[in-house]
């Protein structure tokens, strides 16, 4: 049986023996995978200090709770 990757949509053979199945199916797409969560939370990030900069309450304490 095989997974779909996230990435591509390619399918995900699970490798023989223990350990955790493979998420994507390729280390190219782990790769990307990982990139996109990194710019994802960059984008929060620029977003959270814009909404603090317009005087946004929630977003000031996030700021202030991430120690930023
Ligand atoms: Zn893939």
């Amino acid at each position: 049986m095989a997974n779909t990757c996230p990435i591509c949509g390619g399918a995900v053979f699970r490798r023989p023996g223990p350990g955790q199945p493979p998420r994507y199916c390729t280390f190219e797409c782990g790769i990307k995978a990982q990139r996109e969560r990194d710019q994802r939370r960059r984008l929060v990030g620029r977003l959270v200090e814009q909404l603090a900069a317009e005087g946004d309450e929630v977003a000031v304490q996030l700021l202030a709770r991430a120690g930023v």
